[in-house]
């Protein structure tokens, strides 16, 4: 691996810009991940264009699928961000927008997989839309893992570059109150407030939470009313659930569908639900296995192991049942934040890993599971 290249290869990844919300912008960057992937793997990539969006697909030999290695091109930074945030290499920390969030992760993918001798096998699949829960790219990568034997997932890693094992699961609601306007002051009796109604609402949801299980319900975003002086005829909040088991997803879920009024008069309307199922650290036990391992034999600190709250598209390979390692990317910190920052240092090690893990996983693609759950999360 040419560490230089690998820089200069993330320079132009990073100095596209390539947030979620401008298609425009993934697109443009989509050919920037082709062009370099193109020219490090001798291959060309497959475009998958979905309403509009573009993700990208390298299949590598001739064989069936056996090996997912996947990533994401877009980022949380806006356009112009570069202004505030430029492209730095100094003194072995990498700054720039989405350097740690995953664009790292994919110059380390593009060289891993160029110093495999024998690739015959892996797919790479590298989507634009993971930063907004993978609207367009979620049929297409719970496909390819349902195709392969194990997911490799390229996102960063976590405090100091442990790999993640356990992911939470995530569902969205949106809590719509409809109530009645009336003026505030000459006949507010008249009026059903939708105010009060969704402070009602935010103390019912927010008491679905289990910390012992590690459930959190957390209403967010909240609005309501037109103006001061009248009864706000209607209102919303966002409500944010993370679980770590599928049942827990379900009783959130359903408790949600059944909330009834108290304000007499009001009505309620519960949009939104499950968007990436928890990825469990029993997907991930025997991988993890296998990395310590290898990164013993390579002669490299062992990997610590991390359970996150933070979803991914790892929730989704292991979703469907498929084996899946995630955090096999960079090492650093500070995503989606102003000291996001990639250590120059680790590529190496951290791209060594991958290859041994990569041609690991080709000899032998079926991870046994540990039982003893010895370096379980
Ligand atoms: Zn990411």
């Amino acid at each position: 691996m040419d560490l230089s290249l690998v820089l200069s290869d993330l320079r132009e990844l990073v100095e596209c810009e390539s947030p979620s919300s401008d298609l425009a912008a993934v697109g443009r960057s989509a050919d920037v991940v082709a062009r370099i992937g193109s020219d490090r793997l001798g291959v060309a990539p497959a475009y998958v264009v979905v309403d509009g969006r573009t993700h990208l697909r390298w299949r590598l030999g001739t064989g069936p699928s056996r090996v997912l290695v996947l990533g994401h091109h877009d980022t949380v930074w806006p356009l112009g961000s570069l202004g505030t945030h430029p492209w730095s290499a100094e003194n072995g920390v990498v700054r720039g927008p989405g350097c740690f969030d995953m664009k790292a992760g994919l110059a380390m993918a593009f060289h891993a997989l160029a110093d495999l001798d024998d690739r015959d096998g892996v797919t790479l699949l590298v989507t634009g839309d993971e930063e907004i829960g993978s609207p367009t790219s979620r049929a297409l990568i719970e496909e390819e893992a349902r195709e392969a034997s194990v997911a490799l997932v390229l996102e960063a890693s976590a405090d100091g570059g442990a790999l993640k094992t356990a992911r939470k699961g995530v569902s969205l609601y949106d809590v719509r109150v409809l109530g009645r306007a009336a003026h505030a002051g000459l006949e507010p009796e008249l009026g059903v407030n939708a105010t009060l109604e969704l402070a009602h609402q935010a103390l019912v949801v927010s008491a679905l939470a289990d910390p012992a299980r590690g459930t959190t319900v957390t209403p967010t975003l909240m609005r309501a009313g037109t103006t001061t002086n009248t009864v706000p005829a209607e209102g919303s909040f966002a409500v944010d659930v993370r679980v770590r088991t599928p049942d827990e997803q379900e009783r959130v879920d359903a408790a949600l569908r059944s909330l009834r009024t108290v304000v007499p008069g009001a009505s309620l309307e519960i949009t939104g639900g499950p968007n990436r199922p928890p990825l469990e650290g029993v997907a991930s036990a025997a991988l993890f296995e296998r990395a310590r391992l290898l990164a013993q034999r390579l002669g490299q600190p062992e990997p610590m192991a991390a359970a996150v709250g933070g979803g991914s598209d790892g929730n989704f390979t292991a979703g469907v049942g498929t084996p899946t390692l995630d955090g096999l990317g960079a090492v650093g910190g500070g995503a989606h934040g102003a000291d996001e920052h990639v250590l120059v240092d680790a590529l190496p090690g951290r791209t060594a890993l991958l290859v041994a893990l990569v041609a690991d996983l080709l000899a032998d693609p079926t991870p046994a599971l540990e039982t003893t759950g010895a370096h379980r999360p």
